[in-house]
């Protein structure tokens, strides 16, 4: 957790500005504790299921993550090929890793069954495919989208109608028709609606969806809820309240395995619940710049790094962490990106001197995996704090990494 100590931000008492020192910027760090501390409270809330925690390799796919990950007792959920690779690579083992891909060619589904992983089929065609190739011999998932609506940024919700994610629940009929033929061993159905859902009681209503379309299997091992726990960006944000959550799905998920006759496993699959707050990501603040209108703050980052606020409008919130208990003033702080690449407008911060060290909050999940080497700069280091110390898990790339896939041409 981050704490103040000695009159300086420190994550397990390392000040932030020393990590920026030794490691230079940009660069994202993670706590290790508090991932950990994450996923036990998921184990706490839903403590009296047969549970498993199938962490979202998407939000973060560092190999020394995925590796505290699974030490913590999560297992994985890749949503690509080359995840479940990573996934493997890190330790996993390939009964830990359900694939959940979408729109892909069936030869990379083919490819995963190949290396041992349940396969969460997403649509029709697949299905029917799978079914032929594989008929009862691989135990697969199926992925339903209920159509219920998620809160969140459009862009992130996967429930609504016009949505690419899964097979309607009103193709209930078909798909059954097609499990029947084909003898399909359907062992677990999924849903996964987007991400930040507002309360338990919509996650329950997509439950309910959920348990009413499974009394239509009779050999589920399994139901998987996905995610959509929320995570607070600012002071004040709504947040899932993940011991509410479990305290009422746990008691229509037992009441519904009660019906069904069998007791059946509960598993989610949170990636920002387990890594967004553990993260930070340190930048040097390069100029400050007083505008007629505004007083920006040029850092040594930008989208090509971290492009939720870009892309999403999310909010991540920033402080200096070189100069504590001074002065607070307005900042807009921008990036180093040949195009408007606004990282926060308009924050409340101590004074700002160049040379000083930021730091963006929330910056786990979807931060490193998402970047990008747009305008030709290097994507940052990573560093993990862990058991008091902080280790370099990635290195900051340089010029050969740009180079090494480019293929040079006589003109
Ligand atoms: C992205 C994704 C998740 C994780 O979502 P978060 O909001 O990060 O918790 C879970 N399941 C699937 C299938 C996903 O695509």
């Amino acid at each position: 957790m981050l704490e103040v100590v000695d009159r300086q931000y420190c994550l397990q008492g390392v000040p932030l500005p020393e990590i920026a020192r030794e490691f230079g910027t940009p660069t994202y760090v993670y706590d290790a504790d508090t991932i950990v501390g994450q996923v036990d409270n998921i184990k706490k809330a839903f403590g009296g299921l047969k549970l498993r925690i199938k962490y979202a390799a998407k939000a973060l796919t560092n190999l020394s993550i995925l590796r505290l990950i699974r030490q913590a007792g999560a297992e994985l959920d890749c949503v690509s090929i080359q995840e479940v690779h990573l996934g493997l690579r890190a330790g996993f083992e390939a009964s830990e890793i359900m694939y959940t891909p979408n729109c892909v060619a069936f030869s990379e589904i083919q490819e995963a069954v190949k290396l041992g992983v349940m396969i969460n089929i997403d649509n029709l065609s697949i299905l029917e495919q799978f079914g032929n190739t594989y008929g009862n011999s691989v135990p697969c998932c199926i992925r339903l989208n209920p159509h219920i609506m998620a809160g969140g940024h459009t862009k992130i919700s996967t429930g609504h109608i016009d949505s690419k994610f899964g097979i309607s629940i009103l193709q209930m009929r078909h798909l059954l028709r097609i499990v029947e033929t084909t003898h399909l061993r359907v062992i677990g159905l999924h849903v996964h609606s987007g991400s930040d859902f507002l309360n338990a009681d919509v996650f329950l209503k997509g439950a309910e969806l959920v348990f009413e379309a499974a009394e239509n299997f009779d050999q589920l091992e399994f139901l998987d809820f996905g995610s959509g726990f929320k995570v607070a960006y600012k002071e004040g944000d709504v947040v899932t309240n993940i011991d509410e959550l479990g305290q009422k799905m746990s008691k229509a998920f037992q009441a519904f395995c009660e019906e069904y006759g069998r007791e059946l496993e509960i598993w989610f699959e949170p990636g920002k619940y387990l890594v967004s707050e553990a993260g930070f990501l340190l930048v040097h603040a390069n100029v400050v710049k007083t505008t007629p209108a505004t007083v920006f703050v040029g850092v040594d980052s930008g989208m090509n790094h971290l492009i939720r606020p870009m892309m999403y409008d999310a909010y991540h919130g920033i402080f200096n962490a070189s100069n504590l208990n001074s002065t607070e003033r307005i900042y807009t702080v921008v990036g180093n990106i040949c195009e408007t690449d606004t990282l926060g407008a308009d924050r409340k911060m101590n004074e700002v001197r160049e040379g000083d060290i930021l730091a963006l909050r929330n910056a786990g999940a979807y931060g490193f995996s998402m970047s990008s080497n747009y305008n030709s700069r290097f994507r940052p280091a990573e560093v993990l704090v862990y058991q008091g110390k902080a280790h370099l898990i990635r290195r900051r790339e340089t010029m050969e990494d740009l180079l090494q896939t480019q293929v040079e041409i006589e003109l």
